[in-house]
C-alpha cells in the first residue's frame, strides 16, 4: 500500500486564502444582493501596460512563423532580459549583480516555496511573525518544521521573530541563531519598511553567524520614501549571505502572465556535511535544469518591455494608482479612528482592529456588515491577532466605496 507524505497533513486544513475565499463565497450564496467588494487577496485590477501589451502581439507573431518560432525557452531564462534584469534592476542602481546570478521563473510564489529544497533538512528556518504563509508552509511540506501547537499556533522547530507595533514590525536579531531567515520587505502583510542601517545588522549577523537570507523583495517597487533598500545587495556583505526574490506580479500587473525572478550571486557558498563550501549558484542551477522547462517566450519578451522608457513610465502610472488607493484606505481608517501602518511604502494597508475582537471576528463583521472582504491577521501568524490587512489592488472607485462602508459602520 502506497503512503502519502505526512508532512502534508501536518499542514492547517486549508492555505489562508482560500479560506478567505470560501467565506466570500458562502456570503453572497447566502444574499445573493449583496455587491461584495474585495481587498482581501494581493491580485492587480489594472490592464497591462500598452508597451507590454506591444511586446506579447510582437511575441505571438513570432510563434507563427518557423523563422521565428521559439520552443523550450533556456531554463535559466533567456539572456536578452537577465542582462535586461542585471542592468536596469542592479546595475544602474549600484549593485554588482550579473546575468549569470540571475534566474527567471514563472513568479516568485514558485521560487520562495522551492528554494528550501536547496537546504539540508535540519535547517533552522527564522521567519517573521506575522509572515507571508508560503515560506513557513513549504517547510512544513519538507518535514522540515516539528510538530504543531495549535494552541499558540506555532511549529517547535521554527524560531518566529515578532513584528510588532514597538518594532515598527521589523524583526529583530532572535536569541537562538537560524540556519535560514527569511525576510520580506517591503513586508506583506504588514506593509513595513526596513532600513539600510537595519538590513546592514541582518547582513552582519548572517556573516558572522553562517546563516543565509532569503531576502523577498516582491514589493520594491512601492518604495516611495528614501533610505529603504530596494534590493538587499545595496547592502554591504550581502553577497556573501542573500538570495534575493523579485515578481513582476504587482509591479507590472503579470500576476496573470506569470514572471519573477531568482539572484543568486556568485560569493554566496554553503557548507556540505563535511564543511566544505559549496556554490548555491550552481545549487539552485542544477535544481532548475531538472525541474523546469523555463518560463515562455512570450512572457520574457513581455518582461522585457517593462525595461522600455515607455514601459517604465507606464508600469509607474499603474503603481502610482495602487499607492492612490493605498492613501484612500489608509487616510479613511484613520478618519474612523483606526490605529493604520504601512499603505506608503507598500499595497498593504495594516489595521489594529478593535479590543475585544479576534481577527477572524472582525473579518466577519466587515462581511456581515459592510459587504467587504479583507484578510485576518492571524492567519499571517500568532503576531497577526488583533490586526487586519487590506489591500490596494482594487479599482478607485470600488476602493472609495469600501471606506466609506467602513467609516459609516464604524463612526456610528
Ligand atoms: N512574495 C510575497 C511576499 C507575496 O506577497 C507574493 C504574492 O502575493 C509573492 C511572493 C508571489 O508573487 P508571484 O505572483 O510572483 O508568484
Amino acid at each position: 500500500m502506497f503512503k502519502v507524505n505526512q508532512d502534508y497533513l501536518k499542514l492547517p486544513g486549508s492555505y489562508l486564502f482560500s479560506t478567505v475565499a470560501r467565506k466570500q463565497r458562502e456570503y453572497q450564496a447566502a444574499h445573493p444582493e449583496a455587491e461584495i467588494i474585495k481587498l482581501s487577496i494581493g491580485d492587480v485590477t489594472q490592464p497591462l501596460a500598452p508597451a507590454i501589451v506591444e511586446a506579447l502581439h510582437g511575441a505571438v507573431d513570432e510563434m507563427a512563423h518557423a523563422e521565428t518560432f521559439h520552443g523550450y525557452a533556456p531554463d535559466l531564462g533567456y539572456e536578452f532580459l537577465r542582462s535586461a534584469m542585471a542592468k536596469n534592476d542592479y546595475q544602474a542602481k549600484g549593485c554588482d549583480i550579473n546575468a549569470d546570478e540571475i534566474f527567471i521563473s514563472d513568479g516568485a510564489k514558485e521560487d520562495c516555496g522551492n528554494i528550501q529544497e536547496i537546504f539540508s533538512k535540519d535547517s533552522k528556518i527564522a521567519v517573521c511573525d506575522p509572515v507571508y504563509p508560503v515560506y513557513v508552509d513549504t517547510n512544513v511540506m519538507a518535514g522540515r518544521t516539528g510538530t504543531y501547537d495549535a494552541a499558540t499556533g506555532t511549529w517547535s522547530n521554527v524560531i518566529y521573530m515578532p513584528c510588532t507595533k514597538e518594532t515598527n514590525f521589523a524583526p529583530e536579531i532572535p536569541e537562538e541563531t537560524p540556519d535560514i531567515i527569511y525576510l520580506c520587505f517591503p513586508n506583506n502583510p504588514t506593509g513595513s519598511t526596513i532600513t539600510k542601517e537595519l538590513l546592514q545588522k541582518w547582513v552582519d549577523y548572517a556573516n558572522k553567524n553562517g546563516a543565509v537570507i532569503i531576502y523577498d523583495a516582491a514589493y520594491e517597487a512601492f518604495i516611495t520614501e528614501e533610505n529603504i533598500p530596494h534590493s538587499i545587495y545595496e547592502i554591504d556583505g550581502a553577497k556573501e549571505v542573500a538570495i534575493e526574490f523579485k515578481s513582476y506580479s504587482k509591479t507590472a500587473g503579470f500576476t496573470g502572465v506569470r514572471c519573477g525572478y531568482v539572484v543568486i550571486p556568485e560569493e554566496l557558498k554553503g557548507y556540505t556535511k563535511n564543511g566544505e563550501k559549496i556554490s548555491l549558484n550552481k545549487l539552485w542551477n542544477r535544481r532548475t535544469c531538472t525541474k523546469f522547462n523555463g518560463t515562455p517566450y512570450i512572457t520574457q519578451r513581455a518582461a522585457q518591455a517593462i525595461y522600455t522608457e515607455e514601459g517604465q513610465k507606464q508600469i509607474r502610472e499603474n503603481i502610482n494608482y495602487y499607492l492612490e488607493n493605498a492613501k484612500i484606505i489608509r487616510e479613511g481608517l484613520e478618519k474612523a479612528g483606526f490605529k493604520v501602518y504601512g499603505g506608503v511604502n507598500s499595497p498593504y494597508i495594516w489595521l489594529k482592529i478593535p479590543e475585544g475582537m479576534t481577527s477572524w471576528e472582525f473579518f466577519d463583521k466587515l462581511l456581515d456588515e459592510a459587504n467587504v472582504v479583507g484578510t485576518p491577521g492571524s492567519g499571517f501568524g500568532p503576531h497577526g491577532e488583533g490586526y487586519f490587512r487590506l489591500t490596494a489592488f482594487n479599482t478607485k472607485e470600488n476602493t472609495v466605496e469600501a471606506i466609506e462602508r467602513i467609516k459609516n459602520l464604524f463612526l456610528q
